[in-house]
């Protein structure tokens, strides 16, 4: 089974409040010969839209950029640990959980609920700086999480992106996990290769094993 754990991108979808709206506009034409429509589509929007990835560099001055994340890190196990009851993930909600053989983990909460609120959800579930230390101790590759930051909302210095970042933690935003089950999965996250980019919308699926 494939499951794709992407957000659709639309117009209306959520975006982060400062982040530039989503906009795509039909720039439709005849062709020369007006026998056909040839459609396509102008496309606005920013670098963190719905399902994306955060390279280093969107935080750290000289960090890597998009284009310089290898491959194998978006390529291969994960585990989905569901934090069901919890405001945020801390070392509580991570230390009883089992570890053994998790590279990448894909955190599924109720924030994978409100993708259809119609509205930003500001109340979203997110990792704290405590929690994204362990997960750094234990040598974790890729975090992810299922709404559009990792850190808590109006946070001013995104202490837990800084923690990721700057040892070269992949972070996965904006995921739906709502027809996941936690388990352990093949993840393929591929992002626009837009090049010396601080991050990028990316197509997420999830493999059974
Ligand atoms: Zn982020």
């Amino acid at each position: 089974m494939i499951y794709d754990v992407t957000v659709p991108i639309t117009n209306t979808m959520p975006v982060w409040p400062s982040d530039p709206p989503v906009s795509l506009t039909p720039k439709s034409h005849l062709s020369r010969d007006r026998s056909h429509t040839v459609r396509l589509t102008a496309i606005e929007m920013g670098s963190h839209t719905g399902t994306h990835i955060d390279a280093p560099y969107h935080f750290v001055d000289g960090g890597l950029k998009l284009s310089d994340i290898p491959m194998e890190q978006l390529v291969g196990t994960a585990t989905v640990f569901e934090i069901p009851n919890a405001r945020s993930i801390g070392r509580n909600q991570l230390e009883p959980l089992n570890w053994a053989g998790v590279e990448r983990v894909l955190f599924k909460t109720e924030n994978s609920n409100h993708w259809l609120d119609g509205r930003f959800y500001e109340e979203f579930v997110y990792l704290e700086p405590e929690g994204a230390e362990f997960l750094a101790g234990i040598g974790i590759t890729l975090v992810g999480i299922d709404y559009l930051s990792i850190d808590k909302y109006k946070s001013e210095k995104h202490p837990t992106h800084f923690v990721l970042l700057t040892r070269n933690i992949v972070i996965l935003e904006g995921l739906n996990l709502a027809n996941v089950k936690a388990g352990r999965y093949k993840l393929v996250a591929l992002p626009l290769k837009l090049q010396d980019a601080d991050g990028a919308p990316t197509r997420v699926i999830l493999m059974d094993e």
